[in-house]
């Protein structure tokens, strides 16, 4: 024994329950049950060492006596601990929750949420077997998401387009094809971070390529293209600065001069809009995203954006641009690693068919929610606070007020947007703010929310009318 000094430390120590002992309660068989052996072993050793630890800080304060301390009762704490444990590692998988933050384009909570069309797409049309490279007319082989390209296509004026996992893999696969070993040239007011680990020039790196950087942060004109131009130029790179926006005293050629003098030079002009918006959403304040559209007809030779930010789809970088382009990237072997699944196919058919129709603000969640007007979410949320009251029946503890407040767009696309809203404050006689947050979170589905000068804020702009009923039994419990 390490310290005999105390007869009663290891008299308190030896009460401690065998993990024999754990792994036979009917906690452990629960985890076993649900979670698997492994697990069950790792979380049951995880809950000895913790009361292990506790029972010798209570040795080393000068507890001696073990009559407070029960094998029966420890062992009973270990099980109630083991299942806590256990909840806590279910719940870190990927689940539902209730996203009441106002962030309509939250990345931590998945970006765009899916329409039901959409959801109703993937189970039926995709989730088992079906056309992912299979021609039904023919009976043969077919050409993996051509339909979604055709469409994508069409609905931006590009001549082809091309689908890769993501935005970021769709600059690094254009900068690596298109120019390895040359240089590109960027503004210094583009050289941006995109959320943690989407850098500008990392990625250029990455791709073999040189960044030859030119301007100010707030001003570049075109004549500092012109300068920086030399043999080894292979392209010009301009990057939708996303989350960050720079006002004031500030200039930028447009794609339309760049593309000129890309041409001129023969070399390419690449935009990555980021966000990008595949209608004009002048009119919900979001005219400073990259309408495809219009960068393509503006004589950019590839445009990539992302499918779940204002599009509104599912993860997916979509590539536009000049045909004999996309096809040296499908040709290229890297292709093959970047492709995406049946999955994202269905969803991104989906989504695409609803611009076609130009139903795309009425069926696209993302594009309801951040044109949803302000009366409409105020007319929502008191129809909600009233519901809630009702269900509550004047129980105490919880208080609510309504206030006037701002959503957030998210997703890194326009940064200065802040659309107007009314938000539930919540306030609790027994509860911090932190509290009540923490408390939300733990409840199932949890709910997502914010704290604002020590009040919890819910804003119901993200929380679809489908998922009303599910908050208001979580705030009824509260
Ligand atoms: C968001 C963003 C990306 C990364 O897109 P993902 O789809 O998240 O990979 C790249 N470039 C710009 C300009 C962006 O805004």
């Amino acid at each position: 024994m390490a310290n005999p000094s105390s007869a009663g430390d290891s008299s308190i120590l030896r009460l401690l329950p065998s993990l024999d002992d754990l792994m036979s309660t009917e906690a452990a068989r629960e985890v076993a049950h649900r979670s698997g052996r492994t697990r069950l072993k790792m979380l049951a050793r995880r809950v000895m060492d913790a009361m292990r630890a506790e029972l010798r800080e209570a040795i080393s304060s000068g507890v001696k006596d073990t009559s407070g301390y029960e094998r029966a009762d420890l062992l009973a704490r270990l099980e109630k601990d083991l299942l806590a444990s256990w909840r806590v590692y279910e719940m870190s998988g990927t689940r539902h929750v209730i996203n009441a933050t106002g962030v309509v384009i939250h990345t931590n909570l998945g970006r765009a949420p899916l329409s039901d069309k959409t959801v109703a797409a993937i189970l039926r049309e995709a989730s088992g077997y079906c056309t992912l490279e299979y021609d039904v007319s023919e009976g043969t082989r077919g050409k993996r998401g051509s339909y979604a390209e055709e469409l994508l296509a069409e609905l931006t004026g590009a001549e082809a387009a091309l689908i890769v996992n993501n935005c970021a893999a769709a600059a690094f696969f254009i900068l690596t094809v298109f120019a390895k070993g040359g240089e590109v040239i960027v503004s210094r007011g583009e050289l941006v971070e995109i959320g943690g680990d989407f850098r500008v020039p990392d990625v250029l790196t990455q791709s073999g390529s040189t960044l030859s950087e030119v301007g100010t942060t707030n001003r570049t004109k075109l004549t500092d293209y012109e300068k920086a131009f030399n043999k080894s130029t292979k392209m010009i790179l301009r990057v939708h600065p996303s989350n960050y926006k720079i006002v004031g005293f500030t200039a930028t050629p447009t794609i339309a001069e760049l593309a000129a003098f890309a041409h001129k030079k023969k070399i390419l002009l690449y935009e990555d809009a980021g966000s990008g918006a595949l209608v004009d959403l002048s009119e919900y304040g979001l005219g400073d995203e990259p309408l495809i559209k219009r960068s393509i007809a503006d004589g950019a030779d590839i445009v990539s954006f992302s499918g779940d930010k204002l599009m509104g789809s599912g993860q997916a970088g979509l590539i536009v641009g000049k045909r004999s382009l996309i096809e040296k990237l499908r040709k290229h072997p890297l292709y093959r690693a970047l492709r995406v699944g049946k999955l994202i196919y269905a969803a991104l058919e989906q989504t695409l068919r609803s611009y076609a129709r130009e139903s795309a603000v009425d069926d696209i969640p993302v594009l309801k929610m951040l044109s949803m007007p302000r009366e409409v979410v105020a007319a929502r949320t008191k129809r909600f606070a009233l519901k809630l009251a009702k269900e509550r029946n004047n129980a105490g503890g919880l208080q609510i007020a309504l206030m006037g407040g701002r959503s957030v767009i998210g997703g890194g696309s326009a940064p200065g947007v802040h659309p107007q809203t009314m938000l539930l404050s919540l306030s609790h006689e027994n509860f911090s703010a932190s509290e009540l947050e923490k408390k939300l979170r733990a409840s199932d589905p949890p709910v997502i929310a914010r704290i604002e000068n020590n009040a919890v804020l819910l804003d119901l702009r993200t929380v679809p009318e489908r998922e009303q009923n599910e908050l208001i039994s979580v705030l009824a419990s509260l």
